[in-house]
């Protein structure tokens, strides 16, 4: 006799949560909960996109050019590079790639959660190490690595708080990392920096060594989000091994098309970063004047304390505000917020006194 049993996913399921649909009423809302860029796609890839739309009843071709264009970009052979659906995407591929069940992976925390649900799908546990002023702490991470580790995350600048790791304590965790262990560091705000403090892993970081790769995206400040375009940089075994992990269409014609003519409007990509620079700081002067603690941020959004951020953001949404509480990421006290538009945020910072203290004002 057959045991009458339901189909049961792998163990290492049972730890996670499904994939909640957002609400679509969003739609209407002002957004400020998702690090997006609030300009939208950048004009050439608006018309290289209305021109392509006859394309979509073929599967992909574009992804050759796109990888080609990145590497020489970057000043890299095209084997080094790997596009993906995201790096969301990416993340996945290297999870898939690189770990087995009892493998650890090391990120410092809060940090992106996808490094933690892609090591858990397949079994793997994750160590988190603690921040430092809202940027990775170095030496945090270094304590978390032991024989099992195989893969480490550095965000930088971290999401969700913004903060940029220092230079040299990446080149020293860097050496110090054995060199079995791939490290992969997450730029997905890296457009958004300048500075002679600023980072370029690729360059600085990436070229000559065997185990560090890199990742960046077409989601931020290319205002590309929905298309789903991220890649990676990293020695020709990593970006091979992502491209054995990924499905033949993870990335879309659309998506390939729109990141390629994106590439072509430096003076645009110029003007974004400097009014995100500035809007940046017209947020944190508000935030400030209302007495808020505000984390130093180098992308475009900041962490703000506000005593409990699930409140403030329904208090907010229901004025139809969108931020993101971190309380799911282990910072109940820290509300994200994205730059926005000028407008945006003198909405938002309207809105925040009453968000705060209800009913306080004129009490
Ligand atoms: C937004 C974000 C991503 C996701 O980028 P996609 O390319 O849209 O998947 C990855 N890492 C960090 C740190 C992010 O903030």
């Amino acid at each position: 006799m057959p045991v009458r049993t339901a189909p049961q996913a792998r163990e290492s399921f049972e730890q996670l949560a499904r994939y909640e649909p957002p609400d679509a009423g969003l739609r209407t809302a002002i957004r400020l909960d998702a690090n997006e860029a609030s300009e939208g796609p950048m004009p050439a890839a608006r018309s290289a996109l209305a021109r392509s739309l006859r394309l979509v009843n073929r599967y992909p071709l574009g992804d050759g050019d796109l990888i080609d264009r990145l590497a020489y970009r970057h000043g890299v052979a095209a084997e080094m590079v790997a596009l993906g659906n995201g790096i969301d995407g990416i993340i996945g591929y290297l999870s898939d790639a690189y770990l087995d069940p009892g493998d650890e992976v090391v990120t410092g925390w809060p940090s992106f959660p996808t490094y933690v649900t892609e090591a858990r799908k397949r079994g793997a546990t994750v160590r988190l190490a603690p921040l430092r002023n809202g940027a990775v702490d170095t030496g945090e991470i270094a304590e978390r690595i032991g024989p099992r580790t195989k893969l480490v995350w550095v965000c930088t600048p971290n999401n969700p708080t913004g903060g940029p790791l220092a230079r040299e304590a990446l080149g020293e965790l860097l050496d110090a990392t054995p060199a079995n262990i791939l490290v992969i560091i997450d730029e997905a705000y890296f457009e958004y920096g300048g500075g002679p403090q600023h980072i370029d892993a690729i360059r600085e970081f990436v070229l000559g060594r065997p185990n560090v790769a890199a990742v960046r995206t077409f989601s931020k400040i290319y205002g590309l989000a929905a298309l789903r375009v991220g890649y990676l940089v990293g020695p020709a075994p990593v970006a091979i091994a992502a491209g054995k992990a990924r499905r033949y269409y993870d990335v879309t014609e659309l998506g390939n098309i729109a990141a390629l003519a994106s590439l072509d409007e430096a003076d645009e990509l110029q003007q974004r970063r400097l009014a995100n620079e500035r809007a940046r700081e017209r947020l944190r002067t508000g935030l400030e004047g209302l007495g808020l603690g505000v984390l130093h941020s180098q992308a475009n959004f900041m962490a703000v304390g506000v005593g409990d951020a699930d409140a403030v953001a329904a208090r907010l949404l229901a004025q139809r505000v969108a931020t993101r509480s971190l309380s799911g990421v282990g910072a109940p006290e820290l509300l994200r917020i994205a730059v926005g538009t000028p407008a945006e945020i003198d909405r938002l910072l309207a809105l925040l006194p009453d968000a705060l203290a209800p009913g306080g004002r004129g009490a």
